[in-house]
């Protein structure tokens, strides 16, 4: 990992915090900042150089609002959801007994829009690289949808996002397309109208983002080592913040390692095999439910013929077929419900299953309703 001196890397963390600390203290200071934190390494690296940062001003010159917010898909990896909930609660804690303009938040999903209501209510078929449905209502939207919101009140807002160029050749070739906007830091962002994006960690390398890690432990407290652990036992990989369908290339791949543990566009889940290979064997259930629920997409004999709005999709003489029968919504819940008793914690809320048995009704009273595109 060490390929410098470390005293290179406390210059180029003194250098990132300047940075950082100057950008925060220009010009667009009424407009509020959103860390878009996902409790990966490199979000974690930009919350960590905006709180020291903040540390380095005075308070009478605090005057811009930073936002820490989180998306949870209500099916993350249960290990790296532990570890996102823990780290913002020690932020939120710290930045509440320094007293600093910092809000944490948390966004999820709309009732209707979570993983189980789509699948097993709606019977959304298991998502795959064909029929991802799910990038959209369970992390761009929510997210969006708070960025809109500080916008609307504000009249703009700045996201600040963990993005590298050496993350990966698409990725560098994203971020050299950008042209500047309002100075040279920000630029527009290209779905949400009048948020700007600043990247202040955008050409560090993936190993000064672990030196700079190991060798500065967080302002609001404790060491890096849990993240450190966490990556050590997945086998590495993140799901970052998602905030258009360009921004999710690694979501439902083989290099998003930490995505939704319900992920069926991936053959194998590699983060969650990595936990259970470094000892957390509770986990096992999960996998097995995962592959399952991968296995039977397929099966036509679990699937309508009619999509939910009522029509029939043919392509070259070849019928496509529909949601999940009802039957197979309920065989897929009932086992769901197995998992969750092996399992021996929360994988679907009571709220969650009133809701989609709302649905089931509702589809049994007016199968052929139009107007529900899935
Ligand atoms: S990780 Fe998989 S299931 Fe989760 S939003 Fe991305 S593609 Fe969908």
């Amino acid at each position: 990992m060490a390929t410098n001196e470390p005293a290179d890397f406390h210059a180029i963390y003194n250098g990132l915090v300047a940075d950082v600390r100057s950008e925060y203290l220009s010009s667009s200071q009424t407009f509020p900042w959103i860390v878009g934190f996902s409790g990966g390494k490199d979000s974690t690296l930009v919350a960590h150089l905006v709180f020291s940062a903040l540390l380095d001003v005075s308070p009478s010159r605090q005057i811009r609002p930073v936002h820490i917010v989180a998306n949870d898909t209500l099916v993350e990896s249960p290990l790296v959801s532990a570890h996102l909930h823990q780290s913002l609660q020690e932020i939120r804690n710290a930045a509440d007994t320094l007293k600093l303009p910092i809000t944490v938040a948390t966004t999820t999903p709309k009732d209707e829009h979570t993983f189980w209501v789509l699948l097993i209510g709606k019977g959304y078929p298991s998502p795959n690289s064909q029929m991802r449905w799910c990038t959209d209502r369970l992390k761009i939207q929510p997210t969006s949808n708070y960025i809109r919101n500080q916008v609307a009140a504000c009249g703009s807002a700045i996201i600040l996002l963990g993005v590298r160029r050496d993350e990966s050749e698409a990725r560098r070739k994203r971020i050299d397309s950008y042209g500047n906007g309002m100075d040279s830091r920000l630029h527009p962002h290209k779905d949400l109208q009048g948020a700007f994006v600043y990247r202040p960690i955008v050409d560090l390398s993936t190993d000064h983002v672990w030196e700079i890690l190991a060798s500065h432990e967080p302002p609001w407290g404790g060491t890096h080592d849990r993240l450190i652990k966490l990556y050590r036992d997945a086998a590495g990989g993140e799901c970052p913040i998602v905030l258009s369908q360009e921004d999710a290339p690694g979501c439902g791949t083989n290099s998003s390692r930490f995505g939704c543990w319900t992920c069926t566009v991936v053959e194998k889940d590699k983060s969650l095999q990595g936990f259970v290979d470094s000892g957390n064997r509770q986990y096992s259930p999960l996998i097995e439910f995962r592959d399952w629920l991968r296995e039977i997409r397929n099966d036509p004999t679990l699937r309508q013929g009619r999509r939910r709005n009522g029509k029939i999709t043919v392509i070259n003489d070849k019928l496509i077929p529909g949601p999940f029968t009802l039957d197979a919504r309920r065989m897929i819940l009932e086992r769901l419900l197995q998992t969750q008793q092996a399992y021996g914690d929360t994988l679907i809320t009571e709220h969650e299953i009133d809701t989609i048995q709302r649905i089931w009704v509702n589809d049994l009273l007016a199968m052929n309703t139009p107007g529900d595109d899935a």
